[in-house]
Formats: structure tokens, C-alpha cells, sequence
């Protein structure tokens, strides 16, 4: 048994130890200043350089080219499924949202507030990663998600949308896998997963697809006044973005988002082994091809909500907690972002082979 908490949080999630050991010892006493970080002008020099450094190494870890911005926003993934539609979606145009789950559904919700909204939803069970659609030139932007935090779902696939602006919400995959960001017109991701801590937003856009917003877009979700004034038009959310530089620090110390990747797999790997060789006991809803990797949700015996009150209070006497399914679905979900390691991971499946033993 571990003798630390293991924090297994679909989010606000496991920060890295490394990072949070900084934070603390930076927290009274910023690089000499005297103050935290949390007590001085996001107009300062040791500010600016933070907002720099950060901007600097997210573009190093996605490799992002020089005609993309990268903005920090408030507002989390929800102040984005607003501020979406209204930088990109003319009232009289025409938006394509891929339905994958509760997050995408939120978003084509308050996008149709702006504009017209089709939805579409796809069928994982077919054997193609093409999705089906009717493509129509007049269409602003293709949106999705690419891992549904609530549903484990994670598409391995960018979808193919004929030339049409790709938008995607990676809130809760993003710096876990390598990607082609040429292949986005924007991606935006909260921070409270993958990132830093709840209340700021990486938003990264082509910058052909500035200078298109509403009239009625208010300034603090407006892409070209955030791009305009690098991300400080107003006050942002200083400390938590100053966590997220270190975070992106700290990725790229540990040799970046490939090796993320590949822990991510075999973490990932570990849980589904032992759910799909406990002969039913354990199950994920999820069809195979699109299973998330930071996310699992899984049943006991089917949904046995005794058991799986068990499962969840007996990991928790065990150090390993936030294990309760989204009050939605239900079950167990076992969130594995970056942060969560491997021996960690080895923790999780050891209690879940010993459960099983312990009720079969
Ligand atoms: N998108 C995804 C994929 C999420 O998981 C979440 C939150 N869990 C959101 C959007 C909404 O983010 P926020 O709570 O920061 O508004």
C-alpha cells in the first residue's frame, strides 16, 4: 500500500510533486522579488517574462509554427464553447459539431445560441475512422472533442474535414500525445488536467482566423484583442498561470510530450489488460477503437453499484482516491493524466486484481 494519496481525479487533477516543491519554495519569495507571484503587476518584468517563457515552451512542446498565437485566457473549456462561435461563427453562418459525449454536447448547446448548429453524432462501431457527413462549403467550423473526460471516449484520429477549420476542445488529452497542430485552425485546452491548476485556458489559433469575431463578443474572449495585447488585456489569472509555465517546465524536463505519450500508453495499457482478462468482473462501456487513455470508466459485474461502492471506499483505505464515476454514468473512472505515474498506475491494477480475488 502506498503510504502517499494516490489522486486519481478527472479534475482539478494531480499536479507534478516537482512542480507543486517549487511553487513552495518560490511561494513568499518570487526570484528574489520579495513577494509571490500571486501579489505582483501582471504588468512587472518577472510577469511578462513568466507570460513569455510559457508561450515559448508550449510552442517547443507542440511544435507549433510561427503563424499560430497562443493565447491564456480565463473562462475554463467553458468561457471557450462561447468564445468559439463568437470569433468564428457569423449569426448567419453555419457550425458542424461532432456529438462524442456530455463535453461536445455542452458546446454545440451554447454555440447555437450564436448561429446555426448542426449536429452530428458518429458511429464507433463501424470498422472506418471516416466521419460521415454532408460537407457543405458554407460551413464556418468543424468542431469536436478529443477525449470525452466523462465518457472515456478519445478519438485516435484527427477527423477529415475536407478543408472546412478544425476546432478542437483537448482539455483533458492535450500534452499527452504528440499531434499535427497544422492540421487545426484552433485547439483550446482548460488547464485543470493535463496543465496547471483550474482558471486559465491555453487557446492556440491560425492567425487567418483572427479578426472574425461578432460585434457583440465581449473583449475578455475576443481572440484578436487577447492576441493584440498578449493575452494581458486585463488582469489574467497570475498564479495559476505561472503554475502552468512550470508545468510545461517540467514536460519538457522530462523529455517532452513524446515521453508523455508513452507513458500515457503503457499506463493506460496496464488498467484495460486487467479489465478485459478479469472474465467480466471488470468492463468499460467503450468500444475498443476509440478507448481513452486518460480517462477509464469501468463497471463491476455489470453495473453492481454495492461492489462498486466497495471498490471505491476500499481503494480509498488503501490511499487511492477520486475513483467514483462521473455522477452521470456512474461506476469507476480511473483518470491517468501526466502527472499520475506508472508505479502509481502498477498500485491501481495490483487493488483491482486483489479485489477481484477477494470476490470471486
Ligand atoms: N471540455 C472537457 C473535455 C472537459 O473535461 C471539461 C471539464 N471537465 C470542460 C470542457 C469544461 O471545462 P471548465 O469546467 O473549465 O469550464
Amino acid at each position: 500500500m502506498s503510504s502517499k494519496i494516490i489522486n486519481f481525479s478527472p479534475g482539478p487533477s494531480k499536479l507534478p510533486e516537482d512542480v507543486l516543491l517549487q511553487v513552495q519554495r518560490e511561494l513568499l519569495d518570487y526570484h528574489g522579488t520579495g513577494i509571490s507571484v500571486m501579489e505582483m503587476s501582471h504588468r512587472s518584468p518577472e510577469f511578462m517574462k513568466i507570460v513569455t517563457d510559457a508561450q515559448e515552451n508550449i510552442r517547443q512542446l507542440l511544435n507549433i509554427p510561427s503563424d499560430y498565437t497562443i493565447l491564456f485566457m480565463a473562462g475554463g473549456g467553458t468561457g471557450q464553447f462561447a468564445a468559439v462561435p463568437l470569433n468564428l461563427l457569423p449569426s448567419t453562418g453555419k457550425a458542424v459539431y461532432l456529438n462524442t459525449g456530455t463535453w461536445s454536447a455542452k458546446a454545440a448547446k451554447e454555440a447555437s445560441k450564436y448561429g446555426c448548429v448542426i449536429e452530428i453524432k458518429p458511429d464507433f462501431k463501424s470498422s472506418s475512422n471516416e466521419i460521415q457527413w454532408d460537407h457543405d462549403e458554407d460551413v464556418s467550423y468543424f468542431y469536436y472533442c478529443s477525449n470525452e473526460t466523462v465518457h472515456g471516449i478519445e478519438l485516435n484520429f484527427i477527423p477529415d474535414t475536407h478543408g472546412i477549420p478544425l476546432v478542437a476542445d483537448m482539455s483533458s488529452n492535450i500534452l499527452t500525445k504528440d499531434f499535427d497542430i497544422t492540421k487545426f485552425a484552433l485547439v483550446f485546452a482548460g488547464a485543470q488536467k493535463n496543465i496547471g491548476p483550474a482558471g486559465v485556458t491555453l487557446v492556440i489559433i491560425r492567425n487567418d482566423l483572427l479578426g472574425k469575431q461578432s460585434v457583440h463578443c465581449p473583449s475578455v474572449l475576443n481572440y484578436s484583442v487577447m492576441a493584440k495585447e498578449n493575452s494581458l488585456h486585463n488582469t489574467p489569472p497570475c498564479f495559476n498561470l505561472y503554475v502552468m509555465a512550470l508545468v510545461f517546465q517540467w514536460i519538457s524536463e522530462q523529455g517532452g510530450v513524446k515521453v508523455m505519450e508513452q507513458r500515457s500508453n503503457a499506463k493506460s495499457q496496464m488498467v484495460y489488460e486487467v479489465i478485459d482478462h478479469s472474465s467480466g468482473f471488470y468492463s468499460c462501456p467503450v468500444p475498443a477503437s476509440v478507448r481513452s487513455r486518460v480517462n477509464i470508466p469501468f463497471r463491476i459485474q455489470n453495473g453492481n453499484e454495492d461492489l462498486e461502492k466497495q471498490f471505491v471506499d476500499e481503494a480509498k483505505r488503501r490511499n487511492m482516491i477520486q475513483l467514483k464515476g462521473h455522477r452521470s454514468v456512474g461506476g469507476i473512472r480511473a483518470s491517468l493524466y501526466n502527472a499520475v505515474t506508472v508505479d502509481e498506475v502498477s498500485l491501481l491494477t495490483a487493488f483491482m486484481k486483489d479485489f477481484m480475488k477477494s470476490k470471486l
